[in-house]
């Protein structure tokens, strides 16, 4: 659709770029109190009481994302999930995003019109403010970056190398099913390119492909294990897969690990799509990524506090560093973790 040029649509240059970022930023409101100034200076002012927390990514057209199944507007708000999960991942609050663009005149202004809706409804839903950015123009291709502000306590925040022996390793939601989305629409895609007739269902792959295209997260579990009165000794969000993140709080915290594979949080449609390609879904949970869960440990002591909670899963617990990082099978043998995928798999 965006490869013929549609003459019905809106060319960035008859905007000019202060035209275009007026254009795209109008609708957006402050309100935050901690915002001080937002758009419009030469820099935004944040008031801060306790520590910032500050985090950037970057998602490249052909790298990040492919926009022939993944619409503008669900790309503007997966890349602001991008970066709240980071933020959540220190258990702080989010409170303030910039964006910044680069667009090749592929793009008209309805598209970038797209992309700033998602990112405008991901931000009233999470509650933070878009207080600036950067636009430009690219040779080819989308190039979008944001970097979120969060706020919080110094005491409360929690980093990747608390974690001690013993601690019980805890994971949010369910895992595997971003990844399992993706391939559902490369296959759609694929097939669409042979036969442009065909009309896929896609009702057995539902919650794969929401996982995959809109991302959520996970704002609640700061705010349930303040709650619960548990403070994480270490934290990470999955972004990558399960198999890199405990690997990097188990290098971090300078501890071992022990996962159990029976303890794996999945839903249904990851059991039975896995089962309808023949995947191991052990392996996709593991190596899968763009779950955007969090992973965290805790003391033994605070069991009894998450143990009902639908919410958190305990998978694991923290061993001595020399013990090593392994997955405990469902047959109970032992296998090391690596961060990509799990060794036994690449004999198969
Ligand atoms: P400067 O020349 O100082 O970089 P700009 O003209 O690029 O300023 O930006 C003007 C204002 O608009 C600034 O507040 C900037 O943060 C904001 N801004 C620029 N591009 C974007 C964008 N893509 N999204 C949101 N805000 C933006
Ligand atoms: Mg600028």
């Amino acid at each position: 659709m965006l490869e013929n040029k549609d003459t019905s649509k809106t060319d960035i240059s008859q905007l000019g770029e202060f035209g275009l970022i007026e254009h795209l930023t109008k609708d957006f409101k402050v309100e935050q109190k901690t915002t001080v100034k937002g758009i419009g200076d030469d820099a935004a002012v944040i008031e801060s009481h306790g520590q910032l927390v500050v985090t950037t990514d970057l998602l490249v057209e052909g790298v990040h994302f492919d926009l022939s199944y993944m619409p503008l507007k669900h790309l503007g708000y997966k890349a602001v999930m991008v970066n709240l999960s980071d933020v959540y991942a220190m258990n702080a609050t989010p409170s303030q995003i910039t964006v910044s663009i680069a667009v090749s005149n592929r793009f008209p202004v309805e598209a970038l019109e797209e992309l700033y809706a998602g990112i405008k409804t991901a931000s009233n839903i999470y509650g933070v403010d878009v207080v600036g950015g950067d636009t430009s123009s690219s040779t080819s291709g989308l190039l979008i970056s944001i970097t979120a502000i969060g706020q919080a306590k110094k005491d409360d925040l929690t980093y990747r190398d608390g974690a001690k022996e013993n601690d019980l390793l805890v994971v949010t939601g369910d895992l595997g099913a971003a990844y399992l989305g993706l391939q559902i629409l490369e296959r759609e895609k694929q097939v669409f390119k042979v036969n442009p007739k065909s009309q896929p269902d896609l009702d057995p792959y539902t919650y794969l492909i929401e996982r995959q295209l809109k991302p959520e997260a996970r704002k609640d579990i700061v705010k349930l294990l303040s709650d619960l009165e548990v403070k994480p000794t270490s934290m990470i969000d999955i972004s990558d897969g399960l198999s890199s993140e405990i690997i990097h709080i188990c290098n971090n915290s300078k501890v071992g690990c022990n996962l159990y594979e029976e303890k794996i949080p999945l839903d249904p449609q990851v059991i039975s799509t896995c089962e309808e390609f023949n995947m191991d879904s052990t392996t996709i949970a593991l190596s899968g990524g763009e779950d955007y869960e969090l992973l965290f440990t805790v003391r033994t002591e605070d069991f009894p506090k998450i143990k009902a909670n639908p919410h958190l899963t305990v998978i694991g617990h923290m061993t001595h560093e020399k013990e090593g990082v392994h997955l405990i099978t469902r047959a109970n043998t032992k296998i090391p973790l690596v961060a990509r995928g799990w060794n036994a798999l690449e004999n198969e």
